[in-house]
């Protein structure tokens, strides 16, 4: 026997039932994002590597270690999409809508990072992410966690998760508290880690997001973002927060959320759930002003979040909302008996599917005995059974079975099985 080919490491097929539920999820979500008015963008799987090596900065873990990048058979080299927002920036570049108008936008679909696979971290995963462009004030950041908080209701989230904001202030601000902050930490240089050291040149503020117990000290007593903010950021800050409170929205300040990326500015957000382990960031986002500019279009003011698909997923098993969502009910199962009852089952099937539009029904297909039909019948979890052999198509009537409930068998004229059906969902 050939040796079996499986799939590649952190790369998941995704089966029902689980299919099921992420498909429900994402259904939901998108329903919630057409109420806001936000509109779907897609943007391709492959990018020029260079994209995401300008936006997201070079020293992040991101373009430092987890990307798939490869030369093509020209030689470009191309990197699988790690994140969603550089694309969506470069194609609002690329197609000049992101200054006619502002924006709401919003993707969905797989992102891969070579990270190492455990729960809730995988290489291919599930991201739904929005954008928004030409939104200077904090309303738009405000608008983007009232619609995630939206989101957690709506999937009905079994606990609530927890709001973490903080601001990274402008580019400017950013500058000088860095030498700050670089300065004090020179003074623990020993007592830092190898990731740490490294970072001290390149990326400072990174350090203050390190989970390292050893040099929890040293982080806490870092001078802080907050003291160093310019005038607007602050005031910018100080505004959502009011929005926030109006809107009964919890949250804590955390001062050390600096997030990954290079492109962040002002407002910075993160929803983390418990029961998720070490994965528990759930939702994460922010502004970033600088990064149209960056990417060689004019300046436009930019903010937006994406979310991991999987680690929802995983929130919701076990749940009541799991169970509904990924119901597999279906109503009716025809089972068929011969080779002219076929004929006229596939097409009362599709005239039921048709007229009632809310009706999942299914057909037997292959053939096989009363007895073997009604099996199939049974494990399909179809609440009906609607029988058709010789005698009820000589008389234009369908056995009716009740598969879910004790009760004796009906028998109906075939011209009502569409008010049949309607009246037995609806009960
Ligand atoms: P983390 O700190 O967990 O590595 P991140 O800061 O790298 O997250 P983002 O780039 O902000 O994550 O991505 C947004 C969301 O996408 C995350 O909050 C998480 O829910 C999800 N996500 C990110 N990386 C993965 C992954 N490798 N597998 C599954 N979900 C992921
Ligand atoms: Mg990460």
């Amino acid at each position: 026997m050939s040796k079996r080919i499986q799939s590649i490491r952190g790369m998941h097929d995704v089966l029902p039932p689980e299919s099921t539920l992420l498909r429900a999820i994402e259904n939901s979500l998108q329903g919630i994002l057409r109420q806001y008015g936000y509109h779907e963008i897609r943007i391709p799987l492959l990018e020029q590597t260079e994209l995401f090596k300008r936006s997201l900065g070079e020293v992040t873990d991101i373009v430092e270690k987890e990307m798939y990048t490869f030369d093509d058979r020209n030689g470009d080299s191309l990197t699988l999409r790690p994140e969603g927002t550089a694309s969506c920036v470069r194609a609002g570049i690329q197609h000049g809508f992101l200054y006619s108008q502002p924006q709401r936008l919003w993707y969905c679909g797989p992102f891969f990072r070579h990270e190492r696979p455990q729960k809730g971290r995988y290489r291919q995963f599930h991201q739904l992410g929005v954008e928004t462009f030409g939104y200077v004030g904090p309303d738009i950041d405000a608008e983007l966690i009232i619609l995630t908080a939206h989101m957690w209701k709506k999937i009905k989230l079994p606990m609530q998760p927890k709001l973490q904001i903080n601001t990274l202030g402008s580019s400017q601000a950013r500058q000088s508290y860095r030498e700050k902050l670089i300065h004090y930490l020179q003074q623990y240089k020993d007592k830092l880690d190898k990731e740490a050291q490294h970072r001290l040149q390149t990326n400072p503020m990174r350090i203050l997001d390190s989970k390292n117990p050893d040099m929890q000290e040293i982080i806490q007593n870092a001078p802080s973002l907050l003291e160093h903010l310019d005038a607007e950021s602050a005031e910018h800050f100080i505004q959502l927060q009011k929005i926030l409170d109006e809107t009964e929205i919890e949250y804590q300040i955390n001062p050390r959320l600096v997030r990954g990326l290079d492109y962040y500015s002002k407002t910075v957000f993160e929803w983390i759930a418990d029961g998720l382990g070490a994965q528990a960031t759930i939702c994460a986002g922010g502004r970033y002003d600088g990064l149209v500019e960056q990417l060689g279009g004019k300046s436009c003011p930019a903010a937006g979040f994406a979310m991991g698909l999987e680690r929802l997923a995983s929130l919701l098993e076990g749940t009541a909302t799991q169970a509904q969502l990924v119901d597999p009910t279906i109503d009716v199962y025809m089972v068929l008996m011969g080779e002219d009852a076929e004929m006229a089952g596939l097409k009362l099937a599709e005239h039921l599917r048709t007229q009632v539009p809310t009706s999942s029904v299914v057909t037997n297909c292959g053939g096989g005995s009363i007895k073997s039909q009604m099996k199939r019948a049974d494990k399909s979890q179809a609440r009906l059974a609607f029988i058709l052999g010789e005698d009820e198509l000589e008389n234009n009537l369908i056995t009716v079975k009740y598969l879910r409930e004790k009760r004796d068998q009906d028998s109906i004229a075939r011209t009502e099985a569409v008010s049949f059906l309607e009246n037995f969902l609806n009960k």
